[in-house]
Formats: C-alpha cells, structure tokens, sequence
C-alpha cells in the first residue's frame, strides 16, 4: 500500500469554493487561503445561526496501545461514509501540531484512504492559527517580565509566576529555564521554562470560546500570576487583554479543508487531551452543526478522558449534545488489555483478546452513563487474523453491542457504509445526555464522581499540595468551574500498567492548577508533560523536499 503523503498527493482536490458550496455557503462566507483552504467569514455566524443543528457523532476510543487506535482515520472514514450515503456531512476535527509530527506521532490528518487535505499543509503551519497563539502567549510572557523590570507595581512574587512561554514543537531542553540573565538592563532573573503551544491556556481559550468577546472576557481572566499577599494577578491587571485578543482575531476563525472523498472538514484548535479538554473548537462544531445533517468529531485520548471532556467541559460550556458515540477498538489493543507486550501484539492471540474484552465493555458502560447510544468501530489493521475479528464480532454480539468492522483505512469511505448506516439509526433514535457532576458540586465531589463512575475507582487521595490550591480556588470563587482531568491515556486507573478493566484501586492527585482564563480546573494525577521531548531517532529525520516541492516522509 501507498504511504499516508503518497496518497494525499495523489487526490484530486476541488477548489474550496466548490467544497463550501456543498454546505451553501458562497464566496462571501470565505476568506481564501490558496485554492483549497480557507477560513469561515466571521459575519457567516449570524446569517446560519438560527438553522436547525444537525446530528452531532463522537469519535473516541477504548484506551488505546502507544501507537494510536485511529480515532482520527476512523472518523474521516466515517465522515465520508455518511457524505457517500448522500448526506449532508461534515467533519469537525483538530489541527495536529508540529511537535508530535516531527517526533514519534507523525501527523494527524488521518491515514491511508480515509485523509484530510492538502495533507501537508494541515501537518505544517496551515493557516497559522498555532504561529498566532504562540505569539499571542509569549507576548503576555514578555509584558509580565517587563513588568517586573518596570517596578513590579503588582507586587508579583517571581517564586510564583505561573506563565511560561511556549513553542509549538518538542524541546525537552527548554522545559526548565532561568530568563533575565545578564545584568539590570536585561530583565529580572527567574526560573521558569516553555510548554508545548498546545498547551497553552490560550489554546483551551481558543477552543472554548463562543466567539471573540468571549474569548476576550477569558483571556482577561487569565491567572498569570501570585502577588506577594497571595491573590491572583491576572493577564487583565497587565492591560493586554486587547492586545492578546486581537493577535487571534483570525486564529478564532474555523477552517474549511475537504477529505479525500471530498467531504467537508473544519479543522480547528488543537488543545492538549491531558492539561486541557482536547478537542476542536467550539465554534467549528457549532458552525459545522448548522451547516450539515450529521457533523463527526473527536475527542483526544480514550472515552475516559477524551469522552468524559467533551460532554462534562465543552458540551458543558457550549451547550452542545453528541446524538451517538462511535468508540474505536482494535484487536492489538484489547490483546494488550489482555495481557500481550506491545511486541507480541502482531500474533494471533484468542485468549488475550477475550481477556481484554473488559476494557471496551467499561467504556460502553461509561456512554451508557452519559445517557448516549455506543456504536463500537472494529479498525481493522494488517495484523488482525480473519479469526481474530470474527471472535471478537461474536463478543460484541454477546454483550448485545452495536458494532461495525471498519476498513476505511485501506478502503476510504466503502469500509464503514455499514457503520455509517448503524451510525444513522443510533443518532436518529432520541437520548438526552446526562452530564457526570453538576457546577454547584465541590471540586472533591466533582473528581470523585469521574474517579468512581468512569474510571472504576473505589476513592480519591489528594496530596497536601493539591488540597491546599483547593482550598485556594475555594477562596477565590472558583469552585464552580469544571474539572480537567490529566490522567495517564493507556489505563482507566491513574497507572499505565493496570490495563484491562482494574478494579479496587485508588486515584491519587498530585497537583491541582487553575485555568480561570478556560474556565477549567485542572487535577493532575500524576507528573504531565507540558513539553514533549523527542525520541531517540525523531520522524523529523525521514523527512525531505525536493527541488520541485515534492514532499516525502510525511504520515
Ligand atoms: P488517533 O486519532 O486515535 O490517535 P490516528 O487515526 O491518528 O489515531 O491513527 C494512528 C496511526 O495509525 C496513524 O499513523 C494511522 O495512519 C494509523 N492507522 C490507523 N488506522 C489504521 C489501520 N486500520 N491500519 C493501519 N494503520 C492505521
Ligand atoms: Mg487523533
């Protein structure tokens, strides 16, 4: 088979325009960025706000292998499996980032058959939404630093300044670092360090926004710092919420990009699936939900994080309902819940695949909990035997599942017609979501709930550290927020190891952090890297282009 790039520069694409037209939108709805990319007129919002919303579908996963489970490729697979069934359809995903692409991930616009493009333009800069929330970030960095150089007339304690700068690749070397060497006139030494551009609280705002007044009232509430009395000093007491909000007045705007088989994509936002909610903008999928029938979407990571985000903290704060679940699973990584080392995953294991079964069923436990329809997407990879996925077909049966094998990777939209159409009916049939916690709950009732109900916990530990900021958020009326969970993605516990479906464990978190700007809380249950670091040999090294623009080593 063809690699991802190869296959991407094969397509055929149609102009933007003609792709926009699918959706009824015309040349004033777009502002052009070559022929095949474009951002969405900001004045679009009032001509298609009171439409009727489409059907809006999640696609998630069991917890997945390192590797990934192709949540992504499924859901463009699926996207053109409903558009190739002649329905109104569009796609609402993330912008990938180049830190992962340039290390072990590669990118992620999709694999094989079922892509987004142009591919390499999604992989790279696109339309530079990233470029303008480091901008916008490191400039609220610079103010305060020039603030402490200027007198400090907030009286800031250095010791506490939670603003970091970032840059959107993987650079382990600057996780930690001392700014303001050299002497009086080049700034106030302080230790601080750099986080990965889609960490950024911006990047959260950005996702979370309704539009630009209020990603402006949330970047205004930005907590950037500690005084020395210990309240918090945010990005509106530095006079730069004007500033900062004006940087991303195109970043805030959805792009428009086709699949391979010509289905719509908004492509837009990408924040962190641990720190941060991981999924696309809010304002994409409110837009895509008001120009097509059926709008697919993704949510980072496995259902317990990814899944349990979307509904309790962007559905939360947008308003929004998925119609139906698709959880992705594949035959390598039940036979890892089952038990099989990541090297033993490519023989055919029957037992490890019905020992792992638990794992899937707890997530289809978990959507029920949300009061929404499953439908399980079998990926189909090389490696599964025709056994293999005919057992697990009968497992699926046996648990009185929805299911569906899927082959869009190999075969685009032909290899999910049967779970598009399973799809349709799940999403046609009525269900009212129920969210896991309520706003007026505390923050220790909030986690327990997800700890107990999603992940299977008996209990929440909290360290000293993290029950102290707390009682801090508590102080500061703030309790109410959501909360973010950033848990290991490969167990439904807060350690990778327990695989499978554990039971009788405990969750502890560690520490506890602040987004006022976002309007989350984050519980951080163990140490979360904020900036990747690269692996030994990094994708970055397969990589070329040459004297005619032709791009390899790209996936
Ligand atoms: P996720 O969104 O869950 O992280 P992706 O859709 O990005 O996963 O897929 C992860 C990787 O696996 C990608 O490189 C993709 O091309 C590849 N992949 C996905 N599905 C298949 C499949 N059925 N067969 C082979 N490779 C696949
Ligand atoms: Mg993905």
């Amino acid at each position: 088979m063809k690699t991802d790039v190869e296959i991407a520069q094969a397509a055929k694409m149609e102009h933007i325009e003609k792709i926009a037209a699918q959706l009824d939108l015309d040349a004033d709805d777009l502002e052009l960025y070559g022929k095949y990319k474009a951002k969405l007129s900001i004045n679009t919002w009032n001509k298609i706000k009171d439409n009727k919303n489409g059907k809006l579908i999640l696609v998630t996963a069991i917890n997945p292998t390192p590797a990934g489970e192709g949540k992504t490729t499924t859901s463009i697979g699926l996207g053109d499996a409903l558009h190739s069934l002649g329905k109104k359809a569009a796609l609402a995903l993330r912008e990938p980032s180049l830190g992962p692409c340039f290390g072990i991930k590669g990118g992620a616009a999709g694999g094989g058959y079922a892509q987004v493009v142009p591919m390499e333009d999604i992989n790279l800069h696109f339309t530079g939404d990233f470029h303008a929330i480091t901008s916008a970030h490191n400039l609220l960095a610079a103010v305060l630093d020039n603030h402490l150089q200027q007198g400090n007339q907030l009286d800031i304690d250095v010791r506490r300044v939670t603003w970091k700068r970032v840059v959107d690749l993987n650079d382990r070397a600057l996780r930690n670092i001392i700014c303001g060497l050299g002497g009086k006139a080049h700034g106030v030494p302080r230790e601080t360090g750099f986080d990965i551009t889609v960490a950024s609280e911006l990047m959260a705002i950005l996702c979370l926004a309704s539009d630009l007044q209020d990603a402006k009232e949330r970047i205004g509430r930005i907590v950037v710092a500690y005084n020395h009395a210990g309240q918090p000093v945010h990005a509106d007491d530095l006079n730069v919420t004007g500033a900062l909000t004006l940087l991303l007045k195109d970043a805030i705007k959805p792009n428009l990009v086709q699949s391979l088989e010509k289905t719509p994509a908004f492509i837009h936002g990408g924040p962190f699936a641990n720190i941060a909610h991981g999924c696309n903008s809010v304002m994409a999928t409110k837009h895509a939900l008001k120009l097509a029938d059926y709008v697919v979407t993704e949510a980072g990571f496995g259902a317990d994080l990814g899944a349990e985000k979307f509904m309790d903290i962007k559905c939360r704060f947008a308003g929004l309902e998925p119609d139906a679940v698709v959880i992705v699973a594949t035959v390598r990584a039940l036979k890892m819940h089952g038990g099989l080392s990541k090297q033993e995953l490519a023989k055919q294991d029957l037992k490890a695949l019905a020992a792992g079964m638990e794992n899937l069923a707890k997530h289809i436990e978990n959507i029920n909990q949300f009061g929404l329809p499953a439908v399980i997407a079998i990926n189909k990879f090389p490696t599964d035997t025709d056994e293999e996925i005919a057992f697990l077909e009968e497992e699926c049966q046996k648990m009185g599942a929805q299911f569906s094998l899927s082959t869009v990777y190999s075969d685009g939209s032909k290899g999910a017609l049967d779970l598009a159409e399973k799809v349709i009916k799940a999403a046609d049939a009525p269900s009212k979501m129920k969210l896991i916690y309520s706003d007026d709950m505390s923050v220790q009732d909030k986690i327990a709930a997800i700890a107990t109900k999603i992940y299977g916990a008996d209990s929440v530990e909290y360290t000293k550290a993290a029950e102290k900021s707390i009682a801090e958020i508590n102080e500061f009326g703030f309790s109410n927020m959501p909360v973010c969970m950033a848990k290991t993605q490969y167990s439904l516990s807060d350690d990778m190891a327990k695989l499978g479906r554990p039971t009788g464990f405990k969750i502890t978190i560690r520490e506890i952090r602040l987004c006022a700007g976002a309007g989350f809380i984050v519980a951080l249950t163990g140490n979360v890297l904020t900036m990747p670091g690269l692996p030994k040999k990094p994708a970055a090294e397969n990589m070329d282009i040459d004297i005619n623009g032709k791009i390899t080593g790209l996936f």
